[in-house]
């Protein structure tokens, strides 16, 4: 390779360039210049230096804020931090301790939960809600028990095509069980980085998930991946929420657009409001009397969306 080619090269592994529709703020580089131009698609550049700055002060923060005791964070496996994202989806850490050792307890590995009967498994998951990730994860044991001899993959594609494993949850389980370098993209990370960055646009809308993935990827660090992706986790659940942010407390605020400009409620932006259609159906509830009392008749069907039961009129 020539020598103009090498330095070229090298140019472009040291900063990553992120194309996305930034509000109010123009950034190039950690240079931030205010400037009275209405919101534009613009292209950022962000040096390896800034983004491992930004990666140092969020472990460095981990290290000394972030959340280290809780049941899975403990002798931690795939299967364990598997099973604990899965029933973090949509739940509150609060919420998930005690379905996590239950859980835990009857199905220790993954041969077990894939031997185990659906209805056990389900049971389980009784007043979590969102069936479906039990199911999959079901599915997915009975999968990884045939085709892996009940050893948890340790490619991310082969994570990736498991049932209910999309990229960022394949991400978060090989690098915070393995240290591998993932990024990852869930509610959590997507506010740090939409407020940090000032990304405009929503969640769902394919370039705000585009420019998200893209900065997450040029923000992970190499090396201490895991630290990094449960630190960014628990920045977002802790210290950068929904609403109120402790931005006093955080470890990034010194280049936090957000901040800088006052928007940490506007971003990331609301999902505009569809006008939903109005539909009208009848219902019958067929409703026996016993000695016992009156009885609602239901029967159990094959899974259909998320519902384990449903009603049958007979
Ligand atoms: S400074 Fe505030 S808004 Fe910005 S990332 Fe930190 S907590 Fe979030």
């Amino acid at each position: 390779m020539n020598v103009k080619l090498k330095r070229l090269k090298t140019f472009f592994e040291s900063i990553c360039i992120i194309s996305y529709t930034a509000s109010l703020f123009k950034r190039e580089d950690t240079i931030i210049k205010k400037t009275n131009y209405p919101p534009s698609d613009q292209t950022v550049k962000i040096s390896s230096e800034s983004a491992k700055q930004f990666a140092t002060q969020v472990v460095t923060w981990y290290h000394h804020q972030g959340r280290k005791h809780l049941p899975w964070q403990q002798n931690k496996t795939p299967y364990s931090v598997w099973v604990s994202e899965i029933m973090l989806q949509q739940t509150q850490v609060t919420t998930v301790i005690g379905y996590y050792e239950r859980f835990m307890a009857s199905f220790p590995t993954i041969s077990s939960l894939a031997n185990a009967d659906e209805d056990k498994v389900l049971h389980h998951w009784t007043g979590l809600g969102y069936y479906a990730r039990a199911r999959n994860l079901h599915k997915a044991a009975k999968l990884i028990d045939s085709e892996y001899n009940g050893v948890f993959p340790e490619k991310i594609d082969q994570v990736i095509a498991l049932p209910g494993i999309g990229r960022s949850t394949a991400g978060a389980i090989l690098s915070l069980a393995l240290n591998q370098h993932h990024p990852i993209l869930d509610g959590n990370v997507k506010r740090v980085l939409a407020r940090n960055y000032l990304v405009e646009g929503y969640n769902g809308l394919a370039k705000f998930d585009k420019a998200l993935w893209q900065l997450s990827e040029c923000l992970t660090p190499t090396t201490d991946t895991g630290f990094y992706t449960q630190a960014m986790m628990d920045l977002g659940a802790t210290v950068c929420t929904r609403s109120k942010p402790t931005c006093e407390l955080c470890p990034v605020k010194t280049s936090c657009l957000a901040l800088a400009s006052s928007q940490q409620a506007e971003f990331p932006q609301k999902k505009p409001k569809k006008k939903t259609p109005e539909k009208s159906t009848i219902m019958v509830i067929p409703r026996i009397t016993t000695e016992k009392g009156d009885r609602v008749l239901m029967e159990k069907r094959p899974p259909l969306w998320d519902l384990g039961w449903f009603m049958v009129f007979s």
